[in-house]
């Protein structure tokens, strides 16, 4: 496995920007942007551009494919219960606990990366597995091409948890994941820093019920009521 999908992965310009808090600049007008800014992905070099309210706004409405710019959504989901085949996980050979899946429209394809000291490493997907995943977690299929991404984890026990994310979360995840890694298995400064980011995507996201709700349990009253 390469890092081939590693330069493709331009880290957010937070991580290396000279200018103190609240002068983020818009890299689309140059406006100043906030701390609290968006963001919109360049397509076509996967680049990840802070962005102004405005431009923001400008890439949100869905124009159809072939756009360079697109907005990315602040929508964060969780799917405490997320259906995947364990032989499908296996067969993506990802030797740590998470992955994140998207569609990259510009190469018509769904890409599969996990984080690793060395940054975003790409794995290739099984035959048809994406299809299978989407069909089993019908809830997570409506993601965003190139601005939204599927992260999933897996537990401890092998069952596998799903948030549904904006893709610059992960870009923060593969960030964390190469700051704190150490030795062979990241050590356990990287397993807290993981543990920590998913408890705060936990926190900012709507539960999605991963089986259909169960009807309402009608209590019977029990007693006739004479007549
Ligand atoms: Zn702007
Ligand atoms: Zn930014």
């Amino acid at each position: 496995m390469t890092a081939t999908g590693l330069r493709r992965f331009r880290e957010p310009p937070e991580s290396g920007r000279a200018g103190g808090p609240g002068e983020t600049r818009c890299e689309l007008c140059g406006e100043v942007a906030g701390d609290d800014h968006d963001h919109v992905v360049n397509t076509e070099t996967r680049a990840l551009l802070c962005a102004c309210r405005p431009c923001h706004l400008l890439f949100t409405r869905d124009e159809g494919t072939g756009r360079r710019y697109r907005a990315v959504p602040r929508r964060y989901l969780y799917a405490p219960s997320f259906r995947l085949n364990p032989a499908d996980w296996e067969e993506l050979q990802i030797p740590v606990r998470t992955a994140f899946f998207f569609r990259n429209s510009a190469a018509d394809r769904v890409v599969a990366f996990y984080p690793s000291p060395a940054g975003a490493t790409e794995s290739l997907l099984p035959l048809g597995a994406w299809e299978r995943v989407l069909a089993a977690n019908p809830e997570l299929a409506d993601a965003q091409p190139d601005v939204e991404a599927l992260l999933v984890d897996r537990r401890p026990d092998g069952t596998f948890a799903c948030h549904l994310v904006p893709i610059d979360a992960c870009y923060e995840l593969v960030g964390l994941v190469r700051l704190h890694w150490k030795g062979f298995d990241g050590g356990r400064e990287a397993r807290e820093a993981v543990d920590g980011f998913f408890a705060s995507l936990r926190e900012r996201s709507r539960t999605i019920p991963p089986e259909p709700p169960e009807p309402p349990e009608s209590p019977e009253p029990g007693g006739d009521d004479g007549g």
